[in-house]
């Protein structure tokens, strides 16, 4: 059993309309989301709860930005929703990296800054995940928004962005 917390934007009524949706009614409803109760396949739920914890990220969220995956997919094939959740389902590994991209966006999206520095401690690039040695230059990434799980961001040289892509 799964809690999927969507939101529900008025050009999302489609995927509110293809599950059961049980709206919590009270005044509450004012932050605009609903909850739906669904049940999925024993497999299924361990892929999903294996493929969340990879991407560290709540199952909630990443059921979420399938379904809207799923729908905005299927609207553009003309598709049934339920049949793409089916291929979806199925194809949960290959779908991971456009998933991670979709669920984590990009991790330096709020950086404001890269300040070069000489590491004191080992780190990961928050971009391709390479393991940054003690004592090796990086990129300290400056950002004022707190991160939830990762509060300091560093990138190795390949993946600094260039001026190009920064705009
Ligand atoms: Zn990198």
């Amino acid at each position: 059993m799964y809690h999927v917390v969507t939101r529900n934007p008025a050009d999302d009524e489609q995927t509110i309309d293809e599950e059961q949706t049980i709206d919590e009614g009270d005044s509450a409803s004012s932050k605009k989301e609903r909850v739906l109760h669904t049940r999925v396949p024993a497999v299924l739920e361990r892929e999903l709860k294996r493929l969340a914890e990879g991407l560290r990220v709540p199952v909630s969220n990443l059921v979420r930005a399938m379904l809207e995956d799923a729908v905005s997919v299927a609207d553009a094939a003309g598709e049934n929703v339920e049949q793409r959740l089916k291929t979806f389902a199925k194809g949960l590994e290959e779908e991971r990296d456009r998933l991670k991209k979709r669920v984590q966006r990009d991790p330096l999206a709020d950086v404001f800054a890269f300040q070069s520095v000489k590491l004191a401690l080992p780190a990961t690039c928050a971009k391709c995940e390479t393991k940054l040695e003690r004592g090796t230059h990086a990129n300290l990434g400056l950002t004022d928004k707190p991160r939830p799980g990762a509060s300091r961001i560093f990138v190795c040289d390949a993946c600094l962005p260039t001026d190009e892509e920064a705009t």
